[in-house]
């Protein structure tokens, strides 16, 4: 969002603890990962069941800027890219009534059925067909964090490395605006805020009077090393979601695997077990596999309202958090949803 409103020529402020942390996945120290760190990238902008409402506008915008996010971001990382395409596989006849109408409805969208016959060098023994969609699939979370990073360097931004803890009005006679107490000891003053702190983000807006809740649901997910089976994906889809889960080839013999939905912080080990298992329908070389890196992150979730929460709750006071299963699929539309409403303000504040 900062590089987005940016490029646009807003003089930005950056505050955020993790600034100066390299961008990696550590894992095993029990800590959960930022979203965006643990997130597995996959973009499923196509194949959202429904066709209408805020939710399919915010993907299909998104999926339409992302081709040109991707193209300016690769002057900083040449290898990100949007791979394509992504495979759901049907467990059942109902799933599969499902996807023959989305298949119907959506070939504009590049949404197609494939028949089990279709599948089996992918899947073997499948007993359904699945949906394929041409344009969904994903993006390498950590690769586009680095580019924003760098992109970042060049564009008129300061970063601020450390927490806001308290947000408040300034007096019109202190210049308007709002006041940001940072956990350094600094205070900034600045025109316009945009909250986007996932799971901190109520803290901070309770005391301004606008209650926001939200729950932490647990994700985990593994990479794993294939000792039997396929290990070039020649035939694999970008990704392949089975029962829930997205399985992503990572390169020759690896393979990404998650993410679980676990409501609360503490990681249940059954649920990886069953993630593992993929509810006991796992071809061989999957139950085989090593497990390289384990690792888990929050997604945060508004309590009683949809996700994502793009809110102008004051002048000068925009809310873009709380995006949940999909915050990676959504950036560029909740860039750009802010961008619209940063612009509102300030021609606001300029006639005032
Ligand atoms: C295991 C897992 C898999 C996922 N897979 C996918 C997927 O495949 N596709 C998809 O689209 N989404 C996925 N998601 C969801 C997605 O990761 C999140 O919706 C998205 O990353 C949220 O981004 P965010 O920037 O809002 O939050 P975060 O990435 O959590 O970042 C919040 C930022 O706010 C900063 N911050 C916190 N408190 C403060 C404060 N007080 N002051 C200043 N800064 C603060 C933090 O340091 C952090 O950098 C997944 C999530 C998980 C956990």
């Amino acid at each position: 969002m900062a590089w987005h409103l940016a490029r646009q020529g807003h003089p930005i402020t950056l505050i955020d603890p993790g600034l100066e942390e390299s961008v990696k996945r550590t894992s095993g120290d029990g800590n959960h990962l930022t979203g965006t760190h643990a997130s597995l990238g996959v973009l499923m902008g196509n194949v959202f069941r429904r066709s209408s409402g805020r939710g399919w506008r915010l993907r299909q915008r998104s999926m339409a800027l992302w081709p040109s996010w991707v193209c300016a971001l690769q002057r900083q990382e040449p290898e990100l890219i949007l791979k394509t395409p992504l495979l759901q596989l049907a467990d059942g006849d109902e799933t599969l009534g499902r996807m023959r109408k989305l298949a119907d409805t959506r070939s504009d969208c590049g949404l197609s059925l494939l028949e089990r016959h279709q599948l089996q060098g992918v899947w073997p023994g499948i007993t359904h067909g699945g949906l394929l969609s041409e344009r969904d699939g994903r993006i390498n979370p950590l690769m586009l964090l680095k580019a924003l990073r760098k992109a970042l360097a060049d564009l008129p931004v300061t970063g601020v490395a450390a927490a806001v803890e308290t947000i408040s009005r300034a007096e019109p006679g202190q210049g308007g605006g709002w006041r940001l107490g940072c956990d350094d000891g600094s205070c900034l003053h600045q025109d316009t805020v945009v909250i986007c702190a996932a799971l901190n983000s109520p803290a901070l807006l309770e005391p301004l009077g606008h209650p926001r809740p939200m729950q932490p649901v647990l994700g985990q997910a593994l990479r794993l090393k294939i000792t039997s089976g396929p290990t070039n994906w020649m035939s694999w889809p970008a990704v392949l979601v089975h029962r829930g889960y997205n399985l992503i080839p990572d390169g020759h013999g690896h393979v990404l695997l998650g993410a679980t939905v676990e409501p609360g912080e503490r990681s249940e080990p059954e649920p990886l077990q069953l993630m593992r298992h993929l509810e006991d329908s796992a071809p061989e070389w999957l139950r085989n596999a090593k497990v390289l890196e384990h690792w888990s992150g929050l997604r945060a979730r508004p309590v009683e309202r949809p996700a994502p929460l793009l809110e102008r709750l004051e002048p000068g006071l925009l809310l873009a958090t709380g995006h949940y299963r999909n915050g990676v699929l959504l950036t560029p539309a909740t860039a750009e949803w802010v961008e619209q409403h940063l612009e509102d303000s300030l021609s606001m504040m300029s006639k005032s």
